[in-house]
């Protein structure tokens, strides 16, 4: 029996083959073509573009409910002193994701992750791969400020996590970035410093997870600032 995908496909073909009789004929110098129209129109393309947009706006929206049952978030005691949730942002649908530790002061004032100094240099990071914010998405193990931005507490990552899975989970990225000991630690079920942890791809739930430092570190140890775009490379390479 013919399923309406089948006679999509097929439509879709007749479509193609046309097209590329018109190329034909166009190369042949046949007058009254629309050069410009036809060369740009691929149906296959645009059918893989609209594909791509329903799959994103899906993830969107899933992340969005996600969002909305955490926004009153009181699990640990975080909750309390947190001045805004950060949940995450960028592409729903992106091919890369970046994971943090836990909001700064700017972040839990905007409520947006890495938009203080460090967040200043992962966009720098991000670019130097050649792609910008809006392609990954950046989140963070933690969703709520630490006071004075201390180590997150072992049962505050415990508490939290499901949330983080949760966002993997919609997301499916084909490949994380681990920002420092607490994230490389916390999703690879490892307690390797970071110094051995990076450099190489590990895997996380079947994805490719690359550790690496974290940018606030980065600030403090720019001599460390190499091997980071020697991991980013690794990344750029397999992102491709
Ligand atoms: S850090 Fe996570 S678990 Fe704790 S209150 Fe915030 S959202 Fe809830």
């Amino acid at each position: 029996m013919t399923t309406r995908e089948d006679f999509k496909r097929d439509f879709l073909e007749i479509v193609s083959s046309f097209k590329e009789y018109l190329l034909y004929l166009q190369g042949l110098n046949f007058e009254g073509l629309p050069r410009e129209k036809l060369s740009g129109f691929n149906p296959a393309k645009q059918q893989l573009a609209s594909a791509e947009t329903t799959e994103a706006e899906d993830k969107a929206a899933r992340l969005g409910a996600l969002r909305k049952q955490m926004v009153e978030c009181q699990h640990c005691q975080l909750g309390s002193s947190r001045k805004n949730l950060v949940f995450g942002t960028g592409n729903p649908n992106a091919r890369l994701v970046f994971v943090g530790e836990a909001p700064g002061r700017d972040e839990d004032l905007q409520g947006k992750p890495f938009v203080g100094k460090a967040g200043q240099l992962l966009t720098r990071i991000i670019n130097a791969i050649g792609l910008d914010r809006e392609d990954v998405y950046i989140a963070n193990i933690l969703k709520c400020r630490p006071p004075e931005n201390r180590n997150p507490l072992p049962e505050e990552i415990a508490t939290c996590e499901p949330f983080l899975i949760k966002q993997l989970e919609v997301i499916k990225p084909k490949l994380i970035v681990a920002l420092g000991t607490f994230a490389a630690q916390t999703l690879l079920k490892n307690t390797d410093a970071i110094s051995r942890l990076r450099g190489r791809f590990h895997l996380y739930q079947g994805i490719k997870l690359m550790p690496t430092y974290h940018p606030a570190y980065l600030l403090r140890n720019p001599q460390k600032k190499r091997e980071v775009w020697e991991d980013m490379q690794m990344v750029q390479k397999e992102y491709q």
